[in-house]
């Protein structure tokens, strides 16, 4: 089951966190993975050499997504090299938090390059090889505050919210090519992101949590392989809730 064998999978933000365990996770179950990074090119390194330690298949590629002739030459190499381009999973992302008052000009646009532009600038390069193979998935890493909000994360949720409209936009356009287009979305992850939280904010938030623990980047890992995977194939434009509860 959720085999990816012989398939080409680019994780961008694969780096760390999340992403790290998803290209992890699905060079696991067979796939090429790409391990996309912006500054960290020796964790990309040592995500890829530890693939390849197991036997799996993983290249890395530096690119900023938010830099869009980059990531339209990154993404048009891979092609080029890999022959092929089957799953894309938009996860790189960052957060800026701070009350609406404090929130600051540049890091709205930050906000939207990095988290909006760059997901939908990858999703555009790689649906131009996906419709001619009439096959793929994408992958839109969210966020629960994209659906129930969050205090001090006005700008951050509206980028998750955003991406959520997208993927399913990108579900209804592309479903003729046998294209399908998914959301994850995380809850509270243990990663880099969440590090500097003290914690009682910690403690404030495992309350929130039916399941009373924060999630770990495997969990949604595993969220991503299942919707890059045959099995997932009647399944498009849905939001895959990985938050132990905290929305339901
Ligand atoms: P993380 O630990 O901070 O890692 C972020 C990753 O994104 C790194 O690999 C980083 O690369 C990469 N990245 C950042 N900006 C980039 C850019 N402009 N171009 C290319 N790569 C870039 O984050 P995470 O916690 O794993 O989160 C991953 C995704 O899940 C994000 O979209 C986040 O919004 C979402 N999410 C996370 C949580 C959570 O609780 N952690 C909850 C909900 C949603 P470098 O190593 O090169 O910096």
């Amino acid at each position: 089951m959720f085999r990816l064998d012989g398939k080409v999978a680019l994780v961008t933000g694969g780096s760390r966190g999340i992403g790290r365990a998803t290209a992890e996770a699905m060079a696991a179950q067979g796939a090429t993975v790409i391990v996309n990074y912006v500054r960290g090119e020796a964790a990309a390194r040592e995500v890829a050499d530890g693939i390849i330690a197991k036997g799996g298949k993983a290249e890395i590629a530096g690119f900023d997504v938010a830099d869009t002739p980059a990531t339209e030459k990154a993404l048009e190499a891979i092609v080029k090299a890999q022959g092929r381009f089957d799953i894309l999973v938009a996860n790189a992302g960052i957060a800026i938090d701070g009350l609406l008052l404090r929130v600051k000009d540049e890091d709205l646009d930050k906000l939207f390059a990095t988290n909006v532009k760059g997901a939908l600038t990858c999703a555009r390069v790689a649906s131009r090889t996906m419709m001619r193979a009439k096959t793929g998935r994408m992958i839109f890493l969210s966020s629960v505050v994209g659906e129930m909000g969050n205090t001090g994360q006005t700008a951050y949720a509206a980028t998750k919210a955003a991406i959520i409209g997208a993927a399913k936009s990108i579900a209804r356009e592309y479903a003729g090519r046998n294209i399908t287009s998914n959301v994850v979305a995380p809850g509270f992850i243990e990663t880099d992101m969440t590090h500097g939280m003290n914690d009682a904010a910690k403690e404030y938030i495992n309350k929130q949590i039916p399941l009373g623990r924060t999630g770990t980047a495997a969990e949604v890992a595993a969220a991503c392989v299942y919707l890059a995977s045959d099995e997932a194939s009647y399944v498009t434009g849905q939001v895959l809730r990985v938050n132990g509860g905290m929305y339901v």
